[in-house]
């Protein structure tokens, strides 16, 4: 059945919530088996990360060995966000079993539709944020016409090239965009005199 106007996509019954829970009670909700079954994600209660690409970003408000509910450190987490599974213009609800926690890049690329089986097909099968990050690298590699070399991956993590990109990279809203990322490490590699 399309929708969740009885049962969700784990077979549970629909309370039709209205509120939006906690990100730590869809946690809570989906713990251990259910989101590894249905949704391929392994959860680490205390370390929240993007159910679908996995991105984790450390969030420093708060330890989970202090908190007396080590779920209550995934409200800390500000780049994951609330995702219904069947949105709400489709009829969706709020309970915990039509929402996940996806980071903003997997919620914008996530699938809008009346099928829930779809959209957990998209989380169950989204391939890792590594995956992605070299994908946009190789592409900004591409157009601004640099030929790739071997070491170049092990030269773009490195703690040196890290440093001097601190230094020299100008921050937009508090992001660095690839191709910003990567006209620096050209730089940086003529700077080194590396060809
Ligand atoms: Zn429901
Ligand atoms: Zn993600």
């Amino acid at each position: 059945m399309y929708g969740c106007a009885n049962i969700h996509v784990d077979g549970s019954v629909c309370l039709n919530k209205r509120s939006m829970p906690s990100k730590a009670n869809i946690a809570r909700y989906w713990k251990d088996e259910k989101c590894y079954k249905l949704l391929n994600y392994i959860m680490d209660w205390g370390e929240p990360s993007c159910w679908a690409c996995g991105k984790w970003i450390e969030s420093y408000d708060s330890d989970p060995n202090e908190l007396e509910d080590v779920f209550s450190i995934w409200n800390d987490h500000p780049y994951l966000e609330r995702c219904h599974i069947v949105p709400k213009m489709h009829g969706g609800c709020n309970c915990e079993a039509n929402l996940v926690l996806l980071c903003r890049d997997c919620h914008k690329a996530s699938p809008d539709s009346k099928d829930p089986n779809l959209f957990i097909k998209w989380v169950f099968n989204r391939k890792s944020h590594f995956h992605y990050v070299s994908v946009e690298f190789k592409e900004a590699l591409e157009v601004l016409e640099y030929e790739p070399k071997e070491e170049d991956c092990e030269l773009f993590i490195s703690e040196e090239f890290k440093e001097f990109y601190f230094q020299s990279a100008v921050f937009v809203g508090g992001k660095i965009s690839m191709a910003t990322r990567v006209a620096c490490f050209i730089e940086y590699k003529k700077f080194k005199g590396i060809q």
